[in-house]
């Protein structure tokens, strides 16, 4: 039975804040995470952007910052919240003003790409939250501009997305100067042992949390894949933006995925001399043509929005008809992360894949990891015509559309929602495993850690440095 947000023994302003958001129940993370971290606690919470899990760590911790009721410290923070990306990092902080609306605590945030002096003189008197990017962060210490005497709470979020791009060394940097005496949240889309090892050495007896919004999310998204040549996924990718192949759905607010900075740029500048409008958004772009790109998609004045992963993961957009991979990601968890930014806050979507034939080991890896199910969309009829320059431009007639793949795993059921077995209960009395969506689907399937995890290494969507 679903608690209401009174049930876990929030405060009124925060209650408050959130019947102006149209918050009426708790999601599954934050039902499950909030008493705990109420009393204190520690939290490793398995959870991706989605599931509302900025909500989860924020509330009590506005409630445990008012409750403390210590002095907004001088060039410090009583909360840090660490992020690996400039829009996952800006995206906390306008939610957690809207959180803290009515609880009078001073929100920052900080990140790279932005003038370093204009961070300096706002972090000057102090904040009480600080949301930050980690390279940023330490700019600011370095420059005996900021301290981390005064924390109380710490979060590190998407954890594991902050290794992947390399922030070990900042984080391992970071940590020590914190006081030992502090409250560590730690959240992360995937357990690679990594992660195992990071909770290890940064939380004390966490309670564990664990979501699967992968399958749940998964559920809602229709996938459809079509198998063409890599050099025509161009052409088709005009067809479709330009209504000339009828996939399904309303093609509303599209984002395509690419796997390359380049390529993001190509896909673009090829879609203009097709007439059709697009932003690139990936880490070679300054923080304000990355914002205006998002803003242009978020208000849907420019439709289609090409992205890398690094820039697109945890980027909340609502209204995201249309997922489309124009590349497939050579890491499946990525995939779950793509497609999950459609079919947000409830509402279903359409994820489709382009797949060339050097990528079906990458399509495999998907459907093992994520046990997606793909219905098969053929090539558009006149397609070949088109590709030569010689087709027709009027949409093609709907066609025949066929199941393919789709195995469960083993030809069991899909799992959802199992136990995660074999995870020994850390969290003491009562805390270990908090119930309710134990995380067996993702974090719990069988992939036993960093070891095989592929990293997206090679093109513009892997490591960039502070984005
Ligand atoms: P997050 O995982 O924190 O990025 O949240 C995903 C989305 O869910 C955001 O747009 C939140 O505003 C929204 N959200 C968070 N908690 C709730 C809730 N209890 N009810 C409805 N929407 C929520």
């Amino acid at each position: 039975m679903t608690k209401t947000f009174d049930q876990l023994g929030l405060s009124q302003p925060v209650r408050q804040a959130l019947d102006l958001k149209g918050y009426t129940t708790p999601t599954p993370i934050q039902e499950q995470s909030i008493p705990h971290l109420l009393e204190g606690r520690d939290l490793l919470g398995i959870a991706q952007t989605g599931t509302g899990k900025t909500a989860a760590f924020m509330l009590p911790s506005i409630d445990n910052l008012r409750d403390a009721d210590n002095q907004t410290p001088f060039k410090s923070c009583r909360m840090l919240v660490l992020a690996p990306t400039r829009e996952l990092a800006g995206q906390i902080a306008e939610s957690s003003r809207e959180y803290g609306a009515m609880a009078g605590l001073k929100v920052q945030s900080i990140v790279g790409g932005t003038s370093v002096g204009k961070d300096r003189n706002k972090l000057h008197r102090g904040t009480d939250i600080l949301v930050a990017t980690p390279g940023r962060l330490l700019d600011l210490i370095d420059q005996k501009a900021f301290n981390l005497g005064s924390v109380e709470i710490l979060v590190l979020d998407e954890a594991d997305q902050m290794l992947d791009l390399g922030f070990i060394h900042a984080l391992k940097r970071i940590v020590p100067m914190l006081p030992a005496d502090r409250q560590t949240l730690l959240f992360s889309a995937t357990m690679p042992t990594s992660i195992k090892d990071l909770s290890k050495n940064y939380l004390t007896n966490p309670v564990q949390v664990s979501v699967t919004p992968a399958a749940s999310t998964a559920e809602r998204i229709d996938q459809y894949l079509i198998m063409v040549q890599q050099d025509e996924k161009q052409s088709l990718l005009e067809m479709v933006l330009s209504g000339r192949y009828e996939t399904p759905g309303k093609l509303e607010r599209v984002l395509v995925f690419a796997r390359t900075k380049h390529g993001c740029d190509r896909i673009v500048k090829k879609l203009a001399q097709a007439n059709i409008s697009a932003n690139a958004i990936h880490g070679n772009k300054s923080q304000p043509q990355r914002q205006r790109a998002l803003d242009d998609f978020k208000s849907a004045r420019v439709k289609v929005l090409v992205a890398t992963d690094v820039a697109a993961r945890g980027i909340d957009i609502p209204g995201v008809s249309h997922v489309l991979n124009y590349e497939l990601p050579n890491v499946p968890e990525q995939y779950v992360h793509r497609i999950g930014r459609t079919a947000r806050a409830g509402k279903d979507g359409i994820a489709i894949a382009f797949c060339a034939e050097d990528e079906r080991q990458y399509l495999k890896d998907i459907n093992k990891t994520t046990d997606a199910e793909f219905e098969r969309l053929p090539l558009p009829e006149n397609f070949r015509a088109v590709v030569e320059g010689v087709g027709p431009t009027k949409p093609a007639p709907k066609q025949q559309r066929g199941r393919v793949q789709a195995k469960p795993k083993n030809g069991a059921p899909k799992r959802k929602h199992t136990s995660r077995a074999g995870r020994p209960n850390r969290g003491g009395q009562g805390g270990g495993q908090s119930g309710g969506q134990g995380g067996g689907g993702r974090s719990g399937g069988g992939r036993s850690g960093g070891g095989n995890r592929r990293r997206s290494g090679g093109g513009g969507g892997g490591r960039t440095s502070q984005d």
